[in-house]
């Protein structure tokens, strides 16, 4: 009997959606590490490895108090073992360790999963009981191959203070706009996580002027959102800064389809028949490739929507000093506004002639995320870190009287802005800080309660991030957007990199980190700027 139909996986022979369902079923049975009786491993020295089956490195994300998620993904030199495809390769047992040593001399936890063909080969391991507030070193091992080791820590336990959290953000790395030195750079300030907001990866074929190549192929389909998954990983800076420390991660539209907007496609690639179908294949391949809890797949596990629907949105507190809220605003909205009739994707709008603008029944987030973000935002945390993919104050691209807006980020979805920050007030969430990404650009401002009324109170402060290599406009019109829209204290449109925040009980000091030339692996860094806001003010004063 093949191995693959000793595995409860063997269920992958039923089709479409009782494949999909128990799929996602196992994903959760692996997670939790069930032993290898109920699993049915296969016995040591059944399966044949490829050389370096380690070679897309080690992950960890999701940290709590007491545990973390730690990730791996076999690959072998042609995608996939002896270039079978993945429902017919073998799933393949494979160990892991954690210890409070490198040289895994202090072995605190271990155990056994299986990296399962259907989800890639994927392996996602839940660890439990480990000390709060305290960093751990982890390893895989499958046959006779040790995987990278990497490094993770814990947060503090629910409630005890916590003297410092530094937290870095960062966003849309398109591979092919240039290298990910601005990684390298990171992982040598040793942050305590990343936050990543969105456009992990792009699914265009290529690029005009690119500085790297991809496959040369539209990502439409598993088999290519797989690959290109595995190419990004294939970077050592990239590899290195997920082997160094735990990643929050959310996403924005290109993990899918540029400009998509919940269930509706966007506007670029070939046509797809079934958009659904597309963003279920993307969505399994993020959930293969990310250090995210098996829960993220829950709600398709109860059955309750067709394919892939992902619960990307959370909350994880780091002791008193923070509680970090991450939001999804793409999978669950609706469809942008105000474009041409017809157009798919995102536009630029003059407001004063959409009369839809301003419908309150059009929603970023969708009424359950909306409602959840209530109890969120009550968070007991002194400061209150909202992640989410883009910018949240309003950029009018049009000097003087009138609007030009675009309808892609929140500036299409005022109504549901104007929520996100009624709730911050009602729930008197503690120092809103939010983070951002998507534009491509550095900006760094006020959450006003009403963005309609410039005379409105500081609810929070925003920094919303520049791209790691994506690129963006320039500078020539900075100065002007910025005078134009006076809630930003600072723009820049040009430089390339990632914010790093320091959060302490009196204070957070945020520090705009930039490389000098992104098309370049050894490039190096410096600061663009550095901001600071005092606890109990939603004020960002340059430091
Ligand atoms: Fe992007
Ligand atoms: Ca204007």
């Amino acid at each position: 009997m093949p191995l693959r139909h000793a595995s409860p996986l063997a269920r992958l022979t039923e089709p479409h959606h009782g494949e999909r369902r128990a799929l996602l079923r196992a994903a959760v049975l692996l997670a939790g590490g069930l032993g290898a009786g109920a699993l049915h491993l296969p016995a040591r020295g059944q399966v044949r490895l490829p050389p370096n089956p380690f070679a897309l490195g080690v992950a960890s994300g999701s940290p709590r108090h007491d545990g973390v998620v730690l990730w791996t993904r076999l690959s072998g030199p042609r995608g996939f073992f002896g270039g079978l495809e993945p429902l017919d390769a073998p799933d393949v047992p494979v160990r892991w360790e954690v210890a409070e040593d490198e040289r895994f001399a202090r072995i605190v936890r271990s155990g056994q999963t299986l990296a399962a063909a259907a989800l890639g080969h994927s392996v996602h391991v839940e660890v439990e009981g480990l000390a709060p507030d305290r960093w751990y070193f982890y390893r895989f091992l499958a046959g006779d191959a040790r995987s990278p080791t990497g490094r993770t820590r814990t947060f503090p336990a629910p409630g005890a203070a916590a003297a410092r959290l530094r937290l870095a953000y960062a966003s849309c790395q398109r591979w092919e706009h240039g290298h990910f030195a601005a990684w390298r750079h990171l992982r040598e300030e040793d942050p305590d996580a990343v936050l990543f907001l969105g456009d992990y990866i792009y699914e265009y074929p290529g690029a005009s002027g690119a500085v790297r190549a991809t496959d040369g192929r539209w990502v439409q389909a598993l088999a290519d959102y797989r690959q290109r998954y595995a190419l990004y990983r294939s970077d050592p800076a990239l590899q290195a800064m997920h082997a160094a420390c735990p990643w929050l991660l959310t996403w924005d539209d290109h993990e899918v389809q540029n400009d998509y907007a919940g269930e509706q496609p966007g506007d670029s690639g070939p046509p797809v028949a079934d958009f659904l179908a597309q963003r279920a294949q993307a969505y399994q391949a993020w959930y293969e490739h990310m250090p995210v809890r098996a829960n993220v797949l829950v709600r398709a596990l109860s059955g309750l929507a067709e394919g892939a629907a992902l619960r990307v949105h959370g909350r994880l507190d780091f002791g008193s000093l923070a509680s970090i809220v991450l939001l999804d605003p793409r999978q669950h909205r609706h469809p942008q506004a105000c474009g041409p009739a017809g157009k798919l994707g995102s536009s630029y709008f003059d407001p004063a002639a959409c009369p839809a603008w301003g419908d309150p029944a059009r929603s970023m987030l969708g009424a359950e995320q909306e409602q959840w973000f209530e109890q969120a935002a009550s968070a007991t945390g002194t400061w209150t870190v909202i992640g989410q993919s883009t910018l949240l104050g309003p950029r009018d691209l049009r000097p003087g009287p009138g609007q030009r807006l675009w309808n892609d980020g929140w500036d299409g979805y005022p109504a549901a802005r104007r929520r996100l920050t009624d709730a911050l007030q009602r729930q008197r969430s503690s120092n809103p800080v939010v983070l951002g990404g998507d534009v491509h650009e550095n900006w760094v401002g006020h959450v006003l309660a009403d963005y309609a009324d410039p005379r409105s109170a500081a609810v929070g402060v925003e920094f919303c991030g520049t791209s790691i290599t994506s690129r963006s406009g320039g500078q020539a019109r900075t100065a002007e957007r910025l005078a134009e829209n006076p809630h930003f204290v600072f723009a820049d449109a040009e430089r390339k990199g990632y914010g790093l925040c320091e959060f302490t009980p009196g204070r957070l000091t945020t520090t705009l980190r930039v490389v000098d030339d992104v098309r370049r692996a050894d490039s190096g860094i410096s600061t663009l700027a550095r901001f600071a806001v005092q606890a109990g003010r939603a004020e960002v004063l340059r430091d």
